[in-house]
């Protein structure tokens, strides 16, 4: 991401001054290229034209793909051909990228004018102009020598990638294309609805700053590729020449604010930051300025030097981080691989490699695979930080050893169960278990074997948890429960199943069995939601534990019988 826009840059000054040496022509039906500059704002006519070439006053092209940069002035470029058969050949003629101003094509044979075409983005969106491949023009190419003369302009940078090919072919080039940038964009918005989505559930800024950074890519490509132009606002020429390079500037500082957040450099504190808002803030407010004012060349001018000082400075950032941080060299990682389509773009670009769609179009797909693995980085990233999250949580309501919630949690949980209207005037239970003549197991077989009875106890009882109940480990060597709904008898013979299961249930340890027993105290009221209900509850389930260990421990009390045969209690 850093690079490739550096690379891109590179490549728009770089290319006009490539020396012609470098590959063939590659259409067979093109014998010669030529191109030359009008040197005023008078446009010249075609007769003009034709005049400067003859003159010798053109320079010749080695490749077919030209790049003039950023130019004021309206390029003409004379494309010889020879049809060898004889008849007229179906041709179409790919004259400019998507994003030219102004295109008019003439095809002259013997000094007359067969075909006088004129399209680009300088008015309505027409049937020449095909997304992606740029604007096309089919034509009957006639027998012999004829000239084809294109006169372009555009305030941004003028890119002709001249080709003459078979309609057919055109047409399944066409639909191949556009069937790629379906899947790539697909990609591309699915990465950006799952980090929207990320960002709603975990509420962590770098998903947001991720989706933004590749949502403004794809509304820029989608500009200047020509989708929008054909698709959204066909008559809105301004809108055109407008968006795709304001959105660049949007696309630039959304890609600083996405580094900064990935490379966790701190919000407030950090003066770099500081900085890299108020230069994105100035960019996107001249650049704003000059959209309003419609000075369209400027906004070009902002717009490149925008992106390229952004590069830079995003070089710096990430180069600085790379020691410190695992996540910078795995943004390094995918800088490369955009670095790698864009090198395989501008290869193609140069003619070293055989222009194909899939080379010319390589900084795209290196886009695609950048936004995969940051998408990933990102993602690993998150679900580290949610899982640091839930075990954090975890520990703040649990206890380790035996697993069952914390007291902190249990009086949390109760006292909210306890004030839901929905449980007011009903019945709740609450026992409380001891574990009987405990410091004697620590005492006898170590405390290593005191905390695995702990656990076993702990183990035994949450297999017989009952659902909506709620357990926890009260101190100790004591767990509490509360049950919702439950009336006095039901929880006495559910404490007394408890209290025969740890009875029948020995813990084996050091090769030997420890046999374990408890005590239960068992307390009720109705819920009328008065908030000391729970304090309530414990003191009085732990009088009758005190009761349950004076009677000789094991015991449950209340016991059974005394519930069943209506005895008053004393406390209850
Ligand atoms: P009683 O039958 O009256 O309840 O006697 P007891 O020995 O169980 O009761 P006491 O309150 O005297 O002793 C509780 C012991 O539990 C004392 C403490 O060292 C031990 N204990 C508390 N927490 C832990 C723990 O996490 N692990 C171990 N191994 N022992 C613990
Ligand atoms: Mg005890
Ligand atoms: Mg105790």
């Amino acid at each position: 991401m850093v690079l490739r826009r550096f690379f891109i840059l590179l490549l728009l000054l770089a290319v006009p001054l490539w020396p012609s040496a470098a590959a063939p022509l590659a259409d067979s039906l093109i014998t010669t290229i030529e191109h030359l500059e009008e040197d005023t704002s008078t446009p010249l006519s075609l007769l003009q034209a034709q005049q400067q070439f003859a003159q010798g006053n053109a320079t010749t092209a080695d490749y077919q793909f030209l790049t003039f940069g950023i130019k004021e002035h309206a390029t003409w470029v004379k494309i010889s051909t020879h049809n060898p058969s004889t008849r007229a050949l179906r041709k179409r003629l790919t004259a400019a990228q998507t994003w030219v101003e102004s295109v008019d094509v003439y095809l002259v044979k013997e000094q007359q004018i067969l075909y006088h075409w004129h399209s680009g983005d300088g008015q309505m969106a027409d049937n020449h102009l095909v997304p992606t491949l740029g604007y096309v023009f089919d034509m009957e190419l006639p027998s012999g020598d004829s000239d084809i003369y294109i006169r372009a302009a555009s305030l941004d940078p003028l890119v002709m990638p001249i080709s003459l090919t078979n309609v057919y072919e055109a047409r399944a080039l066409q639909t191949k294309v556009h069937v790629s940038m379906g899947v790539l964009y697909g990609i591309l918005m699915a990465l950006v609805g799952f980090n929207l989505l990320l960002y709603a559930t975990l509420k962590h800024s770098v998903a947001l700053h991720y989706s933004l950074y590749i949502g403004c890519f794809l509304v820029m490509n989608f500009g200047y590729e020509g989708f929008a132009f054909s698709w959204l606002y066909p008559h809105s020429s301004s809108f055109q020449n407008y968006s795709t390079l304001f959105f660049m500037v949007l696309h630039g500082a959304s890609g600083l604010l996405f580094v900064c957040s990935y490379l966790q450099i701190p919000l407030n504190k950090s003066r770099f930051r500081q900085w890299v808002t108020s230069y994105s803030i100035l960019g996107l407010i001249a650049s704003a300025t000059t959209v309003v004012l419609q000075l369209h060349i400027l906004t070009a001018w902002i717009a490149f030097g925008f992106i390229s000082l952004t590069t830079l400075i995003m070089i710096v950032v990430a180069l600085l981080n790379v020691a410190k941080s695992v996540d910078a060299r795995y943004l390094l990682l995918a800088v490369s691989f955009s670095m790698l389509g864009l090198l395989a773009s501008s290869l193609s670009v140069l003619g070293v490699i055989p222009y194909s769609f899939y080379a010319y179009h390589g900084a795209e797909f290196g886009v695609v695979s950048e936004a995969i693995i940051l998408a990933i980085v990102v993602a690993f990233r998150l679900r580290n930080i949610e899982q640091e999250r839930i075990s954090a949580q975890y520990l703040a309501t649990h206890d380790p050893l035996t697993r069952l919630s914390n007291r902190r949690a249990f009086e949390a949980a109760a006292r909210e169960f306890l004030q839901q209207p929905a449980n007011i005037n009903k019945p709740v239970s609450f026992i409380m278990m001891d574990i009987d003549h405990f410091k004697a197991i620590n005492d006898s077989y170590g405390h290593h074997v005191g905390d695995q009875a702990l656990y076993h106890i702990a183990t035994l009882m949450g297999y017989q948890y009952r659902k909506g109940d709620t357990m926890a480990r009260w101190g100790g060597e004591e767990v509490a429960i509360l049950l919702p709904n439950t009336q006095l008898a039901a929880a006495v013979r559910y404490a007394e199943q408890l209290r025969l299961s740890v009875q029948n249930s020995p813990l084996i340890a050091e090769s030997q069995r420890i046999h374990i027993t408890a005590s239960f105290g068992v307390s009720f009221c109705v819920n009328h939601g008065q908030t000391e209900i729970l304090h309530d509850l414990y003191i009085r389930a732990d009088k009758w534990l005190y009761r349950a260990k004076n009677k000789g421990r094991n015991r449950v009390e209340p016991s059974v019988d005394e519930v069943n045969a209506s005895v008053p209690l004393a406390i209850l």
